[in-house]
């Protein structure tokens, strides 16, 4: 990283704004390999009229900050089992004067009929995507597995940008890249995640799986890129790869908190997922987004997904103006 003067997504730096929203905590799910903190069997959704009005505030805060592209990020948990969720899609796609994105980590495990409600609820929108995230304790049998395959290929045919992720624990490598062979059929891609603990990859994977992280993504376009001192750029398709580096941004300028925001499950908005100690306010009292990028105060690994694709540069060697 000591070479790297920019990092981040690189698509309309100054137009998109995105919203990382964790819906709630509650999963119908207890895969074994969960943080405790990322789920719960506990229902602990807000009221409906709550999470309408934060999206109005959010819109109306992003376009006077002069963004009319807006991403929405969503997790949990199981967003999907959220009873309010499909309204949530609804009212976005009901203002017309920006262009909606979205993109949902799910586990899948909601029927066919639901992922048709899905579709109409987000037709709207510019682009949506789905992260399938293939929880192994849960998709047993082959019939289990085909109809996880099934939705995302149905998802696909449906204008959705489909894609899969796993979690490898160490010595999983041949049943990871059969996985990879499973989806290659129907041409969606596969991100292969190593397993955290405390922020930090759990000890055991070999070289050769270490490096399984580091490999593009099959049918997947690059999205995220570095540019060191020498203008050089290198692209990546997925964070992943990214994952087994030294990552920390502290004093480096950071979208966090002016072109992105996250909403927790209890309604706090914070700048982003790591730098969680810096809150911007509550969906339910109200909460203030950065009028610009501002300077990372937290000294620890920005190793969550999201927060690592957010662009950030060093405020001694980037120079905001000359972004696309
Ligand atoms: S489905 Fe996701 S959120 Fe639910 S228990 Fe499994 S890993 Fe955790
Ligand atoms: S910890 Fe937060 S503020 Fe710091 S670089 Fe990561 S996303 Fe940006």
């Amino acid at each position: 990283m000591k070479n790297i003067k920019y990092f981040g997504w690189r698509d309309n730096v100054k137009k998109d704004a995105h919203v990382v929203w964790r819906t709630n905590r509650y999963c119908n799910y207890a895969c074994s390999y969960c943080w405790p903190g990322a789920h719960q069997n506990k229902k602990d959704f807000l009221d409906e009229d709550t999470y309408l009005v934060a999206i109005d505030h959010i819109i109306r805060q992003y376009k006077n900050n002069g963004f009319k592209n807006i991403s929405w990020s969503w997790a949990g948990g199981e967003v999907t089992f959220n009873p309010h969720y499909l309204t949530i899609l609804d009212e976005i796609q009901s203002y017309d004067d920006v262009f909606s994105m979205s993109t949902l980590v799910t586990n899948l495990s909601q029927s066919l009929k639901w992922w048709e409600k899905f579709v109409k609820c987000t037709k709207k929108f510019k682009k949506v995507r789905i992260n399938g995230s293939w929880h192994k304790e849960y998709l047993v049998t082959d019939k289990q597995q085909e109809l996880f395959k099934q939705k995302l290929v149905f998802l696909k045919n449906n204008g959705v940008s489909s894609n899969a992720s796993c979690v490898m624990l160490p010595g999983e490598l041949q049943q990871m890249i059969k996985l990879r062979d499973f989806f290659d059929e129907e041409e969606i891609s596969v991100s292969i995640k190593p397993c955290r603990a405390g922020g930090l990859i759990i000890e055991g994977y070999s070289e050769e799986e270490i490096n399984f992280f580091k490999q593009q993504v099959k049918h997947r376009q690059n999205g995220l890129v570095t540019i060191d001192f020498n203008n050089n750029k290198k692209w990546y398709t997925s964070a992943e790869q990214l994952q087994t580096e030294d990552i920390n941004f502290l004093g480096w300028n950071c979208t966090a908190g002016y072109s992105s925001i996250t909403i927790n499950p209890d309604g706090t908005v914070t700048r982003g997922t790591v730098c969680k100690q810096e809150v911007l306010g509550n969906i339910k009292e109200g909460f203030t987004i950065f009028k610009n990028p501002t300077p990372c105060i937290t000294d620890k690994y920005c190793n969550c997904n999201s927060d690592l694709l957010l662009p950030k540069w060093r405020r001694d060697g980037y120079n905001m103006s000359k972004m696309g």
